[in-house]
């Protein structure tokens, strides 16, 4: 059977959030036509498959794509959220880009969309359950979003063995096992483990019936700095406290010590020194749960699971069959080279900034749309690696800094990031009055400049070392 064939001016291959951030930019700023390919049966990415119980870690109000709000912007006022903007579940975020596709997307006329497809490259895709195939004439780009394409536990294996008859179940699962176990072993030291742990306590599982399994320690962002609307001044103040500390930092150690004292970052254990740092955010209330769980397992990562023992990289730990174990180990997204992100014939998708997934995804494609060469568009965002250990934060964030000045020679653009309901700090106009707005504003001028120099001494000096 032959090709049908297909014209577009870009091909977008993943639907997940960060096609989707791109596309509704490119849409609401370009005439161009697309076509979005995703293997899975609807858009929303790896939210498809997330577990039950899982909510995103910062608010609504700033992630999906820009032409559509996500939430009511109310205020959780129950539960470790409480106080803080609502954060959606996993159902909500599945809805949302559904909704974004059949409400938004379709309805333009300028959107085709092909789920249950696999891209195959060159052009060319398949459907997973028919004969169907296609060739794609694409007068403009290939936009690929999975370059650095994660993996959830529900989809993958997890990276230890698992003996015949021992109970081990993906975090999503947990929800579904029907015997109660004496015991629940958490494996992972991530946002997933983190999640499962505070669900598992949330349902009144004692503390002592929970054994944690860390390879690492974890850093953590203070969710009381990453909020908008009514409680952005506080969002704000953060921003206030980052530059001053950078500024005045002797070390990446010394920066992290003065972060940490000021409540931007947290820990769960405070006597174990954090050597994973992948930009999670968290709230105090989730913290002081967490900190109930005293049997945590620090020997390196699960090699086997037998039926009477845990075999780890430093050492072993008993097990028995009226145990569950809680796969919450995979890798999470993928750190690969970094590749130009503009070329001629394709956008390989990839982090610019120290920002939330959606917000930098649609700047790209505002940038794609309304600045004119692919190496002004490279020089606006050289990519840079997800973030994993604490250097990287520095260069995320040093990134940032560039950015922001160099997105100053593009009005159109700037524009844009102001006016865009993902940038968390496009409204804080609103709040210019407020004295804490106002003492925040004065101390970023004080410290912008000094904090850019001494992040890039600072990074080099730790390279050195290293
Ligand atoms: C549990 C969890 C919670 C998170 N919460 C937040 C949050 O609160 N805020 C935040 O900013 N970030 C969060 N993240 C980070 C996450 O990176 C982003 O939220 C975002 O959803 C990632 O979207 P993506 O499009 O990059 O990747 P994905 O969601 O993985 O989408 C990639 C898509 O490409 C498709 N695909 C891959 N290869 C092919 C092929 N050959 N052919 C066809 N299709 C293909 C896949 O099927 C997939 O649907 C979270 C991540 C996880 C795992």
């Amino acid at each position: 059977m032959s090709d049908e064939t297909l014209e577009t001016d870009y091909l977008v291959v993943g639907a997940g959030a960060a096609g989707m951030a791109f596309a509704d930019a490119l849409l609401a700023l370009s005439n161009a036509t697309l076509t979005i390919v995703d293997r899975r049966h609807a858009p929303g990415g790896h939210w498809i498959d997330a577990y039950p119980f899982v909510r995103l870690h910062q608010p609504s109000a700033f992630y999906g794509v820009s032409s559509m709000p996500l939430g009511q912007d109310v205020r959780d006022l129950t539960g470790t959220n409480a106080g803080y903007y609502e954060l959606a579940g996993a159902d909500e975020v599945r809805a949302y880009f559904a909704h974004v596709m059949r409400r938004r997307f379709l309805p333009s006329g300028r959107v085709r969309y092909f789920p249950c497809s696999e891209y195959l490259g060159d052009g060319r895709f398949v459907s997973r359950y028919t004969q169907a195939s296609w060739k794609v004439s694409v007068r403009r780009k290939v936009v690929d979003t999975t370059y650095l394409e994660g993996t959830v536990p529900a989809t993958s294996a997890p990276p230890f063995e698992v003996a015949d008859g021992v109970r081990c179940v993906p975090a999503g699962d947990v929800t579904r096992i029907p015997e109660r176990p004496e015991r629940f072993v958490v494996i992972g030291a991530g946002k997933t483990a983190l999640d499962t742990c505070v669900w598992l306590l949330e349902q009144d599982v004692p503390a002592p019936s929970i054994r944690w399994i860390k390879p690492r320690e974890a850093r953590w962002l203070n969710r009381r700095f990453q909020q908008p609307l009514a409680l952005l001044p506080e969002s704000y103040r953060g921003t206030a406290i980052q530059l001053e500390a950078m500024a005045e930092a002797t070390s990446v150690e010394d920066l992290f010590a003065r972060l940490e004292a000021k409540g931007f970052f947290l820990r769960v254990d405070p006597g174990v020194a954090p050597t994973m740092f992948r930009g999670a955010v968290i709230s105090e209330a989730e913290l002081n749960l967490l900190r109930q769980i005293e049997d945590v397992v620090r020997l390196g990562h699960v090699v086997r699971i037998e039926r009477d023992e845990i075999v780890l990289d430093e050492g072993r730990v008993p097990t028995n069959d009226a145990t569950v174990h809680i796969h919450c180990a995979s890798r999470g997204l993928m750190r690969r080279p970094v590749r130009p992100i503009f070329e001629a014939r394709h956008v390989t998708v990839q982090p610019f900034l120290w920002a939330f997934a959606c917000y930098q995804f649609a700047m790209l494609g505002a940038i794609e749309a309304l600045v004119e060469s692919d190496e002004e568009k490279n020089r606006l965002c050289p990519p840079i690696a997800y973030w994993d250990a604490d250097r990287d934060y520095l260069c995320a964030f040093l990134a940032t800094l560039a950015n922001e000045r160099a997105r100053t020679a593009y009005p159109a653009l700037a524009n844009w990031a102001k006016e865009t309901r993902l940038n968390p700090f496009g409204g804080i106009g609103h709040h210019r009055d407020a004295a804490e707005v106002i003492d925040a504003r004065e101390c970023i001028k004080r410290y912008a400049a000094a904090a850019a120099g001494n992040l890039a001494h600072l990074i080099t000096k730790n390279a050195a070392r290293t």
